[in-house]
């Protein structure tokens, strides 16, 4: 097959046996363009990634860039040796695996063919089990709320399980009649309304997808000096799905990060000690479950081993350190929707199955003026392997108008930054942007909706950022 990478001048980024990333001076970093608006918004951001690059560390380290082909741009160049396949090249997979760590711009996804969309694709095969959405509010930028500044939130999305994992049957086909017989019959399942016009879908959910998931945002908290851990779910409803994500996620939560985490639980139970500190252990029961008398003895059971984890950490740090320990807790999704809303100050980082994670996403990008600069991050930590992107598409209708905001990449770029280390770097472009949208120099997303701001292109937006570093 013809090849069409060139392997730029520098080195690989490896991870090291300590689990660390090796991250040298030069990195070889692997993006795609991306189709549409994609390339205006790429070589505005690239400016601004290498400006930050050179002015903070001054020649000594500098990244390497080497493209790589995928949507629109890798059709047209590898259409006649790959046949379909030429919307995401193996090359393509090979330098995101060989490099760990790359770069996209919005693809374009295919309306017919094998590939369903090129980003879900990259996704299952490098297994970037995390979607991490951090939110936050640049002030000045146009909000739908009243109060954009209250949220800070970092959305830990499991991005390979869930309904999205594309198990499903279209109602009258043959495979929707073996499996609709399979339920009916082998396992008895009378709870189908309408079973011979119903389509189906499954949702996996497992003990290590949800745990990997959970583990990886609790480190990130503490790493961040977040103050809690919130594991979103519908277990009232989906017990052995969603309710088991909750489950696995404490058990995560207290086997491997015991000496620095509390539940929120635990935390009523110190609390309710520190004040009156002669509370027996029934008594303390009593305060957490308020049927406790009712319950069953293996309940009770729980409950008691529940106290007495709180009472050996206290035992174990003294008392009131648990105060210092991060907090994780659990919210029925539907509620955590109003609340992201009614109080966002009280989400830290949330840890989130797919479909729920993608909605919550969503919600909370939009509150601090959404599409435009909400930056997303698709990571494997055990491997190593990410790629960061935008979260928007290609809107196709501003291709080649350098007109469109590049925030998105932009910030996608300083998570990256900020993965491989280079802090110094990401904080230069995020007060820039800080500064420059505070100046109310803006592309035309934010232009006409602020009051006396400054219409930039593209290109313009990179140079505001360049001069505000
Ligand atoms: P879109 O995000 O491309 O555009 C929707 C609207 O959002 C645009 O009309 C524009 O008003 C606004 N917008 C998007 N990016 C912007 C930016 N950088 N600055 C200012 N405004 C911006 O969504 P779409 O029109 O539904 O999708 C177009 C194509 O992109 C489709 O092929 C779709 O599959 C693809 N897509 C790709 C990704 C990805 O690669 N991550 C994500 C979503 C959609």
């Amino acid at each position: 097959a013809h090849r069409h990478v060139t392997v730029s001048a520098g080195e690989k980024i490896t991870k090291g046996t300590d689990g660390k990333l090796n991250v040298p001076d030069n990195p070889i970093i692997p993006y795609i363009e991306g189709d549409g608006t994609g390339i205006d918004i790429w070589k505005a951001s690239v400016r601004v990634f290498d400006a930050a690059v050179g002015k903070v560390y001054g020649g000594k380290r500098r990244i390497s860039w080497m493209e790589v082909y995928a949507g629109e741009k890798a059709f047209g160049m590898f259409r006649d040796s790959l046949g379909e396949r030429a919307w995401l090249p193996n090359e393509t997979v090979d330098a995101f695996l060989e490099y760990l760590v790359g770069i996209k711009g919005p693809l374009t996804t295919p309306v017919s063919g094998p590939i369903r969309s090129l980003n879900v694709a990259l996704r299952q095969l490098l297994d970037l089990y995390v979607c991490l959405r951090p939110v936050r509010y640049f002030q000045g930028v146009p909000s739908p709320v009243k109060r954009p500044e209250d949220v800070d939130v970092a959305i830990f999305r499991e991005n390979c399980e869930d309904l999205y994992a594309g198990i499903e049957w279209m109602t009258g086909t043959s495979d929707c009649d073996r499996f609709r017989r399979f339920l009916l019959n082998d396992m008895g399942v009378d709870k189908v309304r309408f079973p011979e016009s119903s389509s189906f879908a499954v949702k996996p959910i497992s003990r290590e997808g949800s745990q990997r998931l959970i583990k990886a945002a609790i480190e990130y908290a503490l790493r961040n000096r977040r103050k809690s851990v919130t594991i979103v779910h519908k277990g009232n409803i989906m017990k052995f799905t969603d309710g088991a994500f909750r489950e696995w996620g404490y058990e995560v939560a207290t086997s491997l990060f015991r000496q620095q985490v509390v539940t929120e639980r635990e935390a009523l139970i110190l609390d309710s000690l520190d004040r009156k500190p002669s509370l027996s252990i029934e008594e303390i029961a009593r305060l957490l479950e308020p049927g406790y008398d009712l319950m069953s003895p293996r309940q009770q059971e729980a409950a008691h081993n529940e106290i007495c984890s709180a009472l050996s950490l206290q035992a174990t740090h003294g008392a009131g350190k648990w105060k210092k320990f991060l907090v994780v807790r659990d919210s029925v999704a539907d509620i955590t929707f109003q609340q992201v809303l009614s109080r966002p100050k009280e989400f830290d980082v949330i840890a989130a199955m797919n479909l729920e994670g993608d909605l919550l996403s969503e919600l909370l990008a939009a509150q601090v003026g959404g599409i435009g600069i909400a930056p997303g991050a698709n990571i494997n930590y055990e491997t190593g392997h990410a790629i960061f992107e935008a979260t928007h598409g290609t809107a196709p209708k501003y291709a080649n108008l350098n007109k469109v905001n590049p925030g998105s990449v932009i910030l996608s770029g300083v998570m990256m930054l900020e993965y491989m280390g280079w802090q110094e770097s990401a904080d230069l472009i995020t007060r820039a942007i800080d500064r420059t949208i505070g100046q109310k120099l803006v592309t035309y997303d934010f232009e006409r909706v602020m009051q006396g701001a400054t219409l930039l292109t593209c290109s313009g937006f990179a140079d505001a950022l360049i001069n505000n570093m």
